[in-house]
């Protein structure tokens, strides 16, 4: 059994339609794979439309959060999509993100970059704006060579030059919300270094205390060394250990069911969730 659990479709930043996701995760070998755009449930409807059969959708969302100055992801499942204080957490968020995108890009023309609102608008293509249209931009204007070397430093990393923060959820805040809302909450590429700042262990720690169900150890930006430290933290903290692509279509290079969540873990989530049920695959259409 081969379990995705982190994806993106172009409901936020990935480049498959919620539809094409199923697709290829059925054409990828799967048996599940969780549809979790940032901050945001729209690709739900379509992707469970779509589903072929023998694969299952969990539906999940991916929660922008920062604690003590430093952005964190996370990730929540089976939720009740519909619960008013979750979803309204989810529209703050995603309400700030086009202005957040404007204020990016005004800072990358004071910096001599030309790029316009409409570019990056054209690159979403109906997705919420984020960083990496920004950075699809940068390539496009040969800025860069590549997507992830405009998420540096120089230019649209976290503190980097161009950099804007933007509203984020307190993650106890957030993991109670999800709770609230009948979710389970794994902390999304906790040890992500490229990205930016982490948080720390004793941080990781205190959001076991308020009831954060895992971490996300098999992920493409923890190296061998990293995973086996994660792995002994989340024994200590009794966290469940999740694998997963963290796909974005052609916008970064990584494959569907390149890290995989063991079935045991797996069912585990499911058995804690009451705000919703996995989707079964019934052909699509
Ligand atoms: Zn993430
Ligand atoms: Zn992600």
């Amino acid at each position: 059994m081969r379990i995705d659990l982190h994806c993106h479709s172009t409901a936020s930043d990935g480049t498959d339609t919620p539809a094409e996701l199923v697709r290829n995760a059925a054409r990828a070998g799967l048996d599940v794979v969780a549809l979790t755009d940032h901050d945001t449930t729209r690709g739900h409807a379509e992707a469970s439309a779509a589903l072929p059969e023998g694969l299952t959708l969990v539906p999940g969302a991916e929660l922008s959060c920062r604690t003590d100055g430093v952005s964190m992801h996370l990730l929540a499942y089976l939720f009740d999509p519909e619960e008013p204080a979750l979803l309204a957490e989810r529209e703050l968020v995603r309400d700030d993100r086009v202005p957040r995108a404007q204020a990016m890009i005004g800072e990358l023309n004071t910096l001599g970059v030309p790029v316009t609102w409409e570019q990056v608008e054209r690159i979403a293509a109906g997705g919420s704006v984020g960083r990496p249209h920004i950075a699809s931009a940068l390539v496009e204007l040969g800025v860069v060579p590549t997507v992830s070397d405009a998420f540096t430093p120089e230019w649209l990393a976290d503190g980097g030059r161009a950099y804007v923060p933007k509203h984020e959820t307190d993650p106890f805040e957030a993991i109670r919300l999800v709770k609230d809302a009948g979710g389970v909450t794994v902390f999304a590429h906790p040890a992500a270094v490229k990205r930016g700042r982490t948080v720390p262990e004793t941080t990781i720690a205190k959001l076991a205390e308020a009831g954060l169900d895992g971490i996300e150890v098999d992920h493409m930006d923890h190296d061998p060394a990293t995973r086996t430290r994660l792995r002994d933290l989340a024994g200590d903290l009794g966290l469940l250990v999740t694998g997963s692509s963290d796909y974005h279509g052609s916008r970064k290079t990584v494959a569907l069911g390149a890290n995989t969540t063991d079935p045991e873990v797996y069912g585990e989530i499911i058995r804690r969730a009451t705000g919703a049920f996995p989707v079964p695959g019934t052909g699509g259409i």
